[in-house]
């Protein structure tokens, strides 16, 4: 029934699990739709099509979109018969929850900033301002400018 599901959901294979908004389009590695951990990649990707996640401005809707489409994927895993790793699903939330925090916290006093737009935060108390850098799967950089 996963078969049905990749051609559904228009599921081309890729060198790895993911989700574009702009192509309405999913990736997945083929080899992995053996294993039960690779179906329920599968069904993450597809959970974001279904709930129609496209872009987002702030970190926290990123992390919000990626709560929810573990959700749907937990239900769509009972459909399929997909057996469910809730520690990795707790991994994969984790490292976002960092993400987020390291991202928001300010660079000189520690504490936690607000997000002003897409790559800018300023801090509450001591009125930094920094800019981070856009991609999420790469390195966190912090830079302040003022
Ligand atoms: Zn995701
Ligand atoms: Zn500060």
């Amino acid at each position: 029934m996963i078969q049905t599901l990749l051609k559904e959901y228009k599921c081309v294979p890729g060198e790895r699990f993911a989700y574009s908004s702009q192509n309405k389009s999913i990736t997945f590695i083929a080899e992995s739709m053996r294993t039960p951990a690779g179906k329920l990649a599968l069904l993450h990707e597809i959970a974001h099509m279904k709930l129609g996640h496209f872009s987002y401005k702030y970190d926290l809707e990123l992390f919000k979109m990626e709560i929810d489409a573990w959700e749907e994927a937990k239900v769509m895993a009972k459909e399929y018969l997909v057996k469910v790793d809730e520690s990795h699903i707790d991994d994969c939330l984790l490292s976002y929850d960092k993400w987020v925090t390291k991202r928001a916290t300010c660079p000189r006093c520690k504490s936690f900033g607000l997000q002003k737009t897409e790559t800018l935060f300023s801090c509450v108390s001591c009125d930094s301002q920094w800019k981070v850098n856009k991609s999420r799967n790469k390195r966190i950089l912090r830079k302040l400018i003022n």
